[in-house]
């Protein structure tokens, strides 16, 4: 039977093809910075590329690779790239694809490191950006420049919780010769693929639900082709970003159970978006999952499930908003997200505090916007804390 041909939640289990010769069921954690050469040639052969084996961990090294290998064939690339944390997969991407005198066009909703570190450094450097509201594919064309090389997109964007239509932002891009370069950090591979829709960069911050369990900052690139892959490996090589041996085998544990945690986490949300829908203390929630969402049908189409994350504000703006945060007794106030626990959080202060007051407003990142990531705890426990948090409102 050929691994290549399991179904996704068995690749989870058995991804990665790797065989223990001394029969171990789990991948042993090489923590070694550096691999013995057979002879000289041997080793001149590791270098010049000649043989596949191991040299130097922060080349490469035998656990992470079980990693990567796992999640590119979950995400239908031709390879993976494991980095230190998700900003190190950003930071590879902009470095391996972008140069002197380039364009990106981006969501205006992106991840707010990830805009600090075009704007305030990249800039530096003499690369161009531009932040549009992806969900709106006219916003997308009017932004494109001659100069323009990338078109960044994430999905469903961080806080506002928007769908951006993946198919056409890859005819876009081709039209245009642009590389389509997608964070999938908040679908996860179990709710979309963006290489099938025609990417040809995904990255994850796995910190998140990739690993699952708020124990482990890492990241990972897929690329579409084996040039991009070679590029953007090589550009993590010189960059120094690896991700460690023993992260990964952490990563590696995490990933096993990625359907059934992402499976009850979002059917927590969707009851947890329900419930807040009808809840007379909120003035309006954010959530793909609910009619109510701009992007409803897109979601139903292109993703598997509407995911965990959901924004909300609560009536009486910020102040409101900061007692419900204070408040909750099982939910977590911290940053972060993708995790077995539900976490808490106010974007406008936290996460997007470094974005201008002009720039969120545009983003729609509202002052009394309260994002709430959605773990796997009993959903009535989840709600009944929300109950009564709000009660305090
Ligand atoms: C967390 C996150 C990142 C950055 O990842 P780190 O692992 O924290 O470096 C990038 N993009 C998105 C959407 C994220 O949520």
């Amino acid at each position: 039977m050929d691994k290549k041909d399991l179904k996704f939640d068995s690749k989870l289990i058995h991804g990665g093809g790797y065989k223990n010769k001394l029969g171990a069921v789990n991948v042993p954690i090489y923590q070694s910075s550096t691999f013995e050469f057979e002879t000289a040639d041997e080793g001149a052969r590791c270098f010049n590329g000649e043989s596949e084996g191991y040299i130097y961990t922060r080349l490469g090294n035998p656990t992470i690779k079980v990693l990567e290998r796992t999640v590119a064939d979950l995400e239908k690339g031709f390879g993976a790239i494991a980095t230190s944390s998700g900003m190190g997969a950003v930071s590879t991407v902009y470095m391996a694809l972008l140069s002197k005198g380039d364009h990106i066009v981006s969501s205006d909703a992106v991840y707010g490191p990830s805009r600090g570190l075009m704007e305030d450094h990249f800039s530096r450097f003499g690369v161009e950006s531009t932040y549009v509201d992806t969900s709106d594919i006219e916003s997308i064309k009017k932004a494109i420049k001659k100069n323009t090389k990338i078109l960044y997109i994430e999905k469903p964007s961080n806080p506002t919780i928007s769908i951006t239509d993946l198919k056409a932002c890859s005819e876009l891009a081709k039209q245009h010769g642009l590389l389509l370069v997608v964070d999938n950090t908040f679908s996860s591979p179990y709710l979309q693929r963006p290489i099938e829709f025609g990417a040809d960069v995904v990255f994850h911050s796995v910190t998140k639900f990739i690993n699952g369990h708020a124990d482990v900052v890492g990241g990972i690139i897929i690329a579409k082709t084996e040039a991009l892959y070679k590029k953007l490996r090589s550009m993590m090589i010189a960059m120094g970003c690896n991700m460690d041996p023993h992260q990964a085998y952490l990563v590696i544990r995490g990933l096993k159970t990625l359907s059934i945690r992402v499976e009850r986490a979002q059917q927590n949300a969707e009851k947890i978006a329900h419930y807040l829908e009808k809840h007379p203390k909120i003035e309006w929630i954010k959530y793909p999952g609910l009619k109510s969402h701009p992007q409803h049908e897109l979601a139903k189409k292109q993703m598997d499930g509407f995911g965990a994350m959901i924004s909300f504000g609560v009536k009486g703006g910020l102040n409101a908003g900061k007692i419900l945060m204070d408040n909750v007794q099982v939910a977590i106030l911290a940053v972060s997200l993708g995790g077995v626990e539900t976490l808490i959080e106010h974007p406008a202060s936290m996460t997007h505090s470094k974005v201008s007051a002009e720039e969120k407003k545009k983003a729609g990142i509202s002052d009394e916007l309260v994002r709430y990531a959605v773990g796997i705890e009993h959903v009535d426990d989840l709600i009944a804390d929300l109950e009564q948090a709000l009660a305090k409102v």
